[in-house]
């Protein structure tokens, strides 16, 4: 029996909610496949810690958290908090603090869950988007001067590494050999931006030499968007820049279905601290305490913590559960159904039960 240490971070508004059910489903899947145990630490950090404490987290909250396998995470955001606050204050700190650098992001149609693509069907779009989660736009690079005078100015400076570049490159060619497509197309916008972009070409093609078994193309953003939206089954894997990518992966959520089942994994290739999963949505103030959130989202980055845990056949079962309740129209109001997250919960554990192995 392989033992897991799991923190779980539920924080704020509909975050507490859908990692309780997260965690139900995931006990559930232990039960049934008899050969792993995932024992949960519970972190009450969020806005409400922050209202008692002046801070999102402790001090020394990293500390805490560093020695576990994984983090389960809810979501931030409170009406009476800053988001930047929030946002600043826990999750940024973890993704930073523990070299999270691959965000992925897999996105497919779910059988029962409608596309607004006219013509796309399940199996028509099936991604997986990496984000490189550490440098690029998102540096924090920049300034303003002359403040408020008429000769203000302000950068915002991109910072590509060969370090940075190399390593999320090199996950993404891993990631799409890992599939059965072995397909990956790299995202770049080197006709506009000729200095860092053109570097990412050039290491593309370089990183590409160590695996042949792997097919790859390239592609501007914006011509990726004409791409994503009328041809979805030209694609699998997709790798692209932190703010490339952040664009392109809402863009995959709503072309997919809802941002209630649209999850993401905040990961440490090298494992030298736990990695972080959880769904795509924020707090969702305006249905918190309904018991409607949809859940799914949450169970789908279970299904990646699983994965990242070397627990595959775990993460097939609760994959497939999950696409038999939605298939069977078991599904929250966000996604046209008239369930409610117990509803859905339960009978995602009821699949569970009856999965065969
Ligand atoms: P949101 O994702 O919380 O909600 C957007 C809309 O989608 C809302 O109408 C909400 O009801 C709906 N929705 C979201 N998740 C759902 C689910 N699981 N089931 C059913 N419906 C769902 O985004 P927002 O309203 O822009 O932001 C609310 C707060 O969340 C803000 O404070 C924001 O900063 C924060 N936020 C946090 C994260 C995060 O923690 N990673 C991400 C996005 C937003
Ligand atoms: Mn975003």
């Amino acid at each position: 029996m392989k033992k897991f240490q799991i923190a779980s971070i539920p924080a704020d508004g509909i975050g507490p909610e859908v990692i309780s059910a997260g965690i139900e489903v995931l006990d559930a899947v232990c039960a049934r496949s008899g050969g792993a145990e995932l024992n949960f630490t519970h972190f009450d950090w969020g806005s409400d810690y922050y209202k008692a404490h002046g801070e999102m987290m402790p001090q020394d909250g990293l500390d805490t958290l560093k020695d576990f396998d994984a983090i389960y995470f809810g979501a931030v955001g409170a009406e009476d908090v800053p988001d930047h606050i929030t946002l600043w204050g826990l999750r940024l700190p973890i993704c930073q603090g523990f070299d999270q650098y691959a965000n992925v992001r897999p996105t497919k149609i779910i059988p029962g869950i409608d596309s607004p693509l006219r013509n796309a069907g399940v199996g028509d779009l099936d991604w997986v988007i990496v984000r490189e989660n550490s440098e690029g736009e998102y540096s924090g690079h920049g300034g303003r001067a002359h403040k408020g005078m008429p000769e203000e100015v302000g950068t915002e400076v991109a910072i590509f590494t060969r370090v940075g570049v190399t390593r999320i490159m090199r996950y993404a060619f891993q990631l799409a050999q890992s599939r059965p497509r072995k397909l990956l197309t790299v995202v770049t916008k080197s006709n506009a931006q000729r200095h860092g972009m053109v570097m990412w070409d050039e290491i593309a093609e370089e990183v590409s030499a160590e695996f042949p078994d792997v097919t790859w193309d390239k592609m501007l953003v914006d011509a990726m968007t004409v791409r994503m939206t009328l041809q979805p089954e030209t694609l699998d894997t997709i790798v692209a820049t932190n703010l490339h990518a952040d664009i392109l992966s809402d863009l995959a959520g709503a072309l997919a279905g809802s941002l209630g089942v649209a999850s993401t994994a905040n990961i440490d290739p090298e494992r030298r601290f736990p990695s972080m999963f959880e769904p795509i949505h924020g707090s969702a103030f305006d249905i918190t305490g309904k018991g409607i959130a949809n859940p799914v989202a949450t169970f789908w980055t279970g299904a990646q913590m699983l994965e990242h845990l070397d627990l595959a056949e775990e993460a097939q079962i609760l994959t497939s559960a999950v696409e038999q309740v939605c298939a069977d129209g078991i599904m929250t109001p966000d996604v046209g159904g008239n369930a409610t997250t117990a509803e859905v919960t339960a009978a995602v554990i009821n699949a569970i039960r009856g999965a065969n192995r």
